[in-house]
């Protein structure tokens, strides 16, 4: 039969995008399924409520649907048919079980889930703002949305997410159970009482004071290093870069940052603003967006800030650890922020980091020697 593209490699044509996209939007369908039969295990409790089901059936038929018909392009398309026949595989998984119409599973008491809406969701928000983003305005035109290292730090992102129930209660249990003696009653409702607005300020000020440290002694004391130099073994930056983080690293600088904004007692909605901002800005500093951010940059950190943070150039070493506001560099000293230009080079000299996630998990607890 006479092929329609070449079938092999990964150019555009050669049936490996549709390929992927196939099991990438199989897979969130497949996913959306499993969540409809068994919520209670799945789904976060305080989202539950909030879904209009119709809208989220709809949703699920889209992505199999789509799923299903680019594996047959890319099965058409391409020599290997391994991607698109696994597409498909996963969309009829999906249609054998239920498919979008799947009935609700009944709820059970269970004292754990897992976030698998809140993956799916989040995956399709960032994708959905990140990648028109990239592709319009890009950093580097030459880079595609799956350039090496996108499976693990899809991982990353996957992981993070799914376990969110973990995260947030080794984010926030510490800071309740170690710092309970600073609680000042008095001062806590002053705090809570100034107007929201501020109250954020304060937050963005006083979480990035803490994250500044800690992002700092992550890169100075060697044990800290082994965990934190996996999240510098990018070697592509864009906005699923910024994921590749250990867990340890997410809950030892999370769980720190969080001490001051539980001592002085903020009121909840600032700290969910709080919350939206900063996953939403942690994501962009990593993104592959090119535009010049110039008159933002000194007050605000933006991608060519923390890009340089990234870099494998010497000069920009062990530089620009703020998360939100460059003058706390300026202020400790270890600002590098050129007049103009980018890195050209990501992630770290001689690194010995192993690529796929299961292996960079458990590569901070290797014996092997602690090299930059
Ligand atoms: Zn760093
Ligand atoms: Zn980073």
């Amino acid at each position: 039969m006479q092929r329609l593209g070449h079938g092999i490699g990964t150019k555009f044509g050669s049936g490996w995008i549709s390929g992927v996209l196939s099991v990438a939007f199989a897979a969130i369908g497949y996913g959306g399924v499993l969540c409809l039969l068994f919520p209670w295990l799945l789904t976060t409790p305080d989202a539950r409520p909030l879904y209009p089901l119709p809208l989220v059936r709809l949703l699920i038929h889209a992505f199999l649907v789509a799923g299903f018909g680019l594996g047959v392009l890319s099965v058409l398309l391409r020599r290997r048919r391994a991607l698109g026949l696994t597409g498909i595989a996963l969309a009829l998984a999906a249609a054998l079980v239920g498919g979008a119409q799947a009935p609700v599973g009944a709820m059970r008491e269970s004292p754990g889930y897992l976030g698998v809406d809140w993956f799916l969701l989040n995956l399709l928000l960032f994708a959905l703002v990140f990648v028109p983003m990239e592709r319009l305005f890009p950093r580097r035109a030459e880079q595609p949305i799956f350039r090496a290292g996108w499976p693990t730090d899809l991982g990353y992102f996957a992981v993070s997410h799914v376990l969110v129930q973990l995260t947030v209660l080794l984010t926030m249990a510490p800071a309740a159970l170690l710092f309970a003696w600073a609680v000042r009653p008095g001062l806590q409702a002053a705090v809570a009482a100034q107007p929201l607005i501020v109250q954020f300020a304060e937050i963005v000020v006083g979480a990035d004071l803490a994250e500044y440290a800690v992002h700092r002694l992550f890169h100075a004391v060697p044990w800290l290093w082994r965990f934190h130099r996996i999240h510098h073994s990018a070697r592509a930056m864009d906005w699923l870069a910024g994921s590749r983080l250990h867990l340890v690293d997410i809950v030892l600088t999370r769980g720190l940052s969080f001490v001051p904004l539980y001592v002085l007692g903020f009121a909840a909605p600032a700290l969910y603003a709080y919350l939206v901002f900063v996953s939403f800005h942690a994501v962009f500093i990593h993104a592959n967006f090119g535009v010049d951010l110039s008159g933002l940059e000194r007050a605000f950190v933006t991608p060519r800030f923390h890009h340089w943070h990234h870099s494998a150039q010497p000069e920009a070493v062990d530089k620009n650890f703020a998360v939100h506001l460059p003058v706390i560099d300026r202020i400790f000293g270890t600002l590098y922020l050129p007049e103009r230009g980018w890195p050209t080079a990501y992630g770290i000299a001689h690194s010995a980091v192993p690529e796929p996630y299961p292996a960079q998990l458990v590569f901070p607890f290797t014996r092997l020697p602690v090299t930059r």
